[in-house]
């Protein structure tokens, strides 16, 4: 039974990509159940509008490109002088990148490297720091890690974000299996496609309609979507990753959860 009480009470997290689309809600969702959250994204402007809007003591902006080892490293030590500790990693800063409709013979190995660098080495990054930290205070902490239906499906996003997804998967099982000795659980979340900025700007270039709306993206996903009626959205994907940091899932480690109204099973 799901509980009312707030679950996150007292509990120290960070959020990559954490100012815009699925980040933003779930900064928002942490803090409603009692989280103090570091919001870490590139984003500076929108970072700390949100950051203001939360409020002090509980929410604060720092500016971290993700793919760059002394920023990962700079925010983890930011968060931990500032509040003593961390308990939640949320990895959630990612790219779709430019290529449209592309085959893997005609790879741009110029985006191929940027999508890389942010949906895998950041992602690395946050977990190579986040459990250095968590070992080293002894925290029994929580890794969550946002990779996409692209870490098992190929054909619904382009080649390299396909790749850097599977990839995700594939550190999240390896992180798993070496932090459960420390007690922390590492976990992947992947959602079907949501309308946030990202998947609303990819549309716009592929259809080449500057003026598709938010509206118009809901629409073109849940027409493809395997559970007719609802339409998902990022707050969806906030409950998982509320569901996977608090201690309703303390033995679910290594786990893919994969929200996408059945999709992947058909
Ligand atoms: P979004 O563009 O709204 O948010 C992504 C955030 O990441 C942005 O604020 C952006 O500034 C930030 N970011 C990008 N590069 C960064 C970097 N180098 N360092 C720090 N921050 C950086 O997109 P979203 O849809 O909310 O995406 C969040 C995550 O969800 C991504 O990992 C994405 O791959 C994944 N995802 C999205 C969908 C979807 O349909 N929207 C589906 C499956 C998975």
């Amino acid at each position: 039974m799901a509980s009312t009480s707030k679950r996150l009470e007292g509990k120290v997290a960070i959020i990559t990509g954490g100012a815009s689309g699925i980040g933003e809600v779930t900064v928002r969702l942490f803090i409603e159940n009692g989280a103090m959250v570091v919001i870490a994204d590139v984003q500076d402007e929108i970072g700390k509008n949100l950051a203001e809007e939360m409020g002090a003591p509980v929410c604060v902006f720092r500016h971290c490109d993700v793919t760059v080892e002394s920023d990962m490293e700079g925010l983890v030590d930011f968060t931990i002088s500032k509040w003593g500790k961390l308990d939640i990693m949320y990895n959630n800063a990612g790219i779709l990148g430019t290529a449209v409709n592309e085959d893997v013979h005609n790879l741009d190995m110029a985006d191929f490297d940027r999508v890389i660098s942010v949906n895998v080495r950041g992602m690395a990054l946050g977990v190579k720091y986040a459990s250095r930290a968590m070992v080293n205070a002894g925290t029994k902490g929580v890794i969550i890690c946002t990779a996409s239906v692209s870490s098992v499906l190929a054909g619904m996003a382009p080649v390299a974000y396909t790749v850097s997804k599977h990839a995700v998967l594939g550190l999240v099982r390896a992180a798993s299996s070496g932090l459960g000795k420390h007690g922390i659980r590492v976990n992947c979340l992947s959602p079907w496609a949501v309308a946030t900025p990202m998947l609303v700007n990819y549309l716009r270039d592929t259809i080449k309609d500057p003026t598709l709306s938010e509206e118009d993206a809901k629409a073109s996903r849940d027409a493809h979507s395997n559970l007719h009626g609802y339409s998902l959205s990022a707050l969806d994907i906030a409950k998982s990753a509320l569901y996977l940091a608090s201690d309703d899932a303390a033995f679910v480690s290594g786990l893919n959860l994969i929200v996408d109204g059945g999709f992947t099973a058909t």
